[in-house]
């Protein structure tokens, strides 16, 4: 009978082996799909710019007098414009696959880092005529605290670009957008609120998918390449945090980011 037991254990114990394997290898497959995915929407985001310059040229070089400046021009015009897409789509690229590899031990004051990034993006705030407000008090919080966190500074500033400069872009004249950082117990929650038109419903989790768009070709105009979010996303997942979405078709859209602020300022509360 112990015989027996032993025997029954063993099988038990390499059934649940396999189980977890199993498990091992659909996940393993599905981050290569994700992956093959990615690169394929890469190719494709790289492959559009590429062959509008090509046919740009192809025009210039079938037009009889080409060095006419209405011609010349138009070319010059397209390739530089498509040319700095792509730029923007290789360094957003280069700038993804270094994610996992920066170092994440950087001391970050919050309340100065916002006004860098409020300050890099007034030029694009004036253009679309939004005004930028940063509120930098939570309740009972003095105006001159200082906030500070343990991560990355290259990226928590990368992710509050993207998230200030979608709240330019898809806001509407004479909107505003509002950012804050306060904090709670052992965390800092970090806010981004505009007046645009909000994000419909459907798409709420879709727009953090790399490539995804609501309105391509709103997005291409305003300079985008569907990674901003995306971006977001993953600097939030390095930091351990979360991200929330709320949005509303009248009162705008607040990205919300929680993440904890280190333990070596957990002890100086
Ligand atoms: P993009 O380069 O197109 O801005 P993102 O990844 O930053 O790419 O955003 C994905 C999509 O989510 C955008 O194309 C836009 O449709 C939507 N979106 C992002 N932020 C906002 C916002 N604050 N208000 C409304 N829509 C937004």
């Amino acid at each position: 009978l112990a015989d027996y037991t032993i025997e029954e254990n063993r099988i038990a114990e390499l059934d649940r082996l396999r189980t977890s394997y199993n498990k091992m290898l659909l996940r393993l497959s599905e981050s290569f799909e994700t992956q093959r995915q990615f690169t394929g929407n890469a190719a494709h985001e790289l492959r559009t710019p590429l062959a509008l310059i090509q046919a740009q040229l192809d025009l210039y070089h079938t037009t009889e007098h080409p060095e006419s400046t209405a011609v010349a021009e138009e070319t010059i015009q397209m390739v530089t414009e498509q040319n700095e897409r792509l730029s923007k789509l290789v360094r957003t690229l280069l700038d993804m696959s270094e994610l996992q590899t920066v170092s994440r031990n950087d001391r970050i004051e919050l309340h100065s880092l916002i006004e860098e990034v409020l300050t890099d993006l007034e030029p694009l705030a004036q253009e679309k005529k939004v005004e930028l407000i940063q509120k930098s008090q939570g309740a009972g919080a003095k105006a001159d605290e200082e906030l500070f966190l343990t991560g990355s500074d290259i990226l928590i500033y990368r992710m509050l670009y993207n998230l200030v400069e979608n709240a330019i872009k898809y806001n509407r004249e004479n909107g505003s957008v509002t950012v804050s950082a306060i904090r709670k117990k052992n965390e800092v929650v970090l806010t981004v609120s505009d007046t645009g038109n909000g994000i419909d419903e459907a798409f709420r989790e879709q727009i953090f998918e790399p490539f995804f768009r609501v309105d391509k070709s709103r997005s291409r105009e305003l300079g985008g390449v569907g990674l901003g979010l995306a971006m977001v996303r993953e600097v939030v997942r390095v930091h351990d945090g979360t991200i929330e979405v709320y949005t509303n078709k009248h009162s705008g859209t607040t990205f919300e980011v929680k993440m904890g602020i280190g333990a070596d300022f957990e002890k100086a509360v």
